[in-house]
């Protein structure tokens, strides 16, 4: 398997709503696309469920936060303390509410702490926009509708190059010059100016990925659109039937409404976490039953699954 054949895989750090809970830690997930991986909100504990999960902190170059509620960053400066004690090298990217980077200044003001690496600050705006660009993959951000801006984060790969059918470039004996500009699409003429159409020569590229976060929020038919058949949804589903009022008095969403985005955006799968403390682990199952009637390729955001999208 070639690094470009690896897709993307997500792993839950934590799935719990306000405080730590049940053996439930704050919101965090780690999306690995290939050799780059993003960490997507930082609850408290973060590192040590990085560490739990085998996970190498100094990997992570680029963070999300959706949103400046604790429970989705309370982490973030003692990840970025542990960055400075272990002399981190390599630039980190944050990318949040401006109101963050002076949160987070202040801190390493007053307790002395000097930087040895580049720390960039990125200000995502209440706004449907693009990101992250990089060569295979870009992140775009969906507005939610929550107490206070927050944002969900849509991950997409790009559409590789074609793949060279070896058997066929062979018998045409097409020269090896010639195969990047068939990889990018093209036909290859040769010396007799006979054309060869490049659909003989290769075959699809692997298709595209695609991963959707979508943080705390009010049901909010209107992201449908936007994570339209993505490859895997997390949304949140704070509570289940039994609370559908609290959730809409505090801006959430319920197991069921999380399942009905899923399926109104014919995604291929969804999962759900950010669980209230009101609910153990023995009544997980009823919130994941209730989103199963509705969407049933649905499963539970459980601390250290791991997803192969
Ligand atoms: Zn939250
Ligand atoms: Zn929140």
């Amino acid at each position: 398997m070639t690094n470009k054949d690896m897709g993307f895989q997500l792993t839950i750090l934590g799935s719990s709503s306000a405080t730590p809970a049940h053996g439930r830690h704050p919101s965090s997930q780690v999306l690995r696309c290939n050799n780059d991986y993003f960490l997507i909100d930082c609850g408290e504990g973060t590192q040590m469920q990085l560490h739990r999960y085998g996970i190498k902190r100094t990997l992570i170059n680029h963070i999300f936060i959706s949103h400046l509620h604790g429970d989705h960053f309370y982490g973030l400066i003692g990840l970025i303390s542990s960055f400075n004690l272990l002399k981190r090298s390599s630039p980190l990217h944050i990318y949040a509410a401006a109101d963050l980077e002076k949160m987070i200044q202040v801190q390493l003001e007053l307790t002395d702490c000097k930087l040895v690496f580049e720390l960039h600050f990125h200000t995502i705006l209440m706004e449907h926009a693009i990101i992250f660009e990089s060569k295979e993959l870009q992140i775009e951000t969906i507005p939610l509708s929550h107490r206070i801006a927050c944002l969900g984060f849509v991950v997409r790969e790009k559409l590789g190059e074609r793949k060279i059918n070896k058997t066929q470039t062979d018998r045409y004996q097409i020269p090896v010059t010639a195969l990047a500009a068939i990889k990018k699409g093209e036909d290859y003429t040769n010396t007799k100016g006979t054309v060869i159409a490049n659909s003989l020569l290769t075959t699809d590229p692997n298709p595209v990925k695609s991963f959707a976060y979508i943080s705390d929020t009010l049901f909010l038919p209107e992201i449908v659109p936007h994570i339209q058949g993505v490859d895997l949804l997390y949304h949140e589903a704070t509570f289940g039937n039994d609370r559908i009022q609290r959730a809409f008095e505090t801006f959430h969403s319920t197991a069921e409404q999380a399942a009905t985005i899923a399926k109104n955006a014919s995604v291929k799968q969804l999962i759900i976490g950010h669980f209230s403390a009101k609910y153990s682990s023995d009544d997980l199952p009823i919130l994941l039953a209730e989103a199963k009637a509705v969407f049933e390729n649905t499963n539970l955001a459980e601390e250290g699954l791991l997803i192969e999208i």
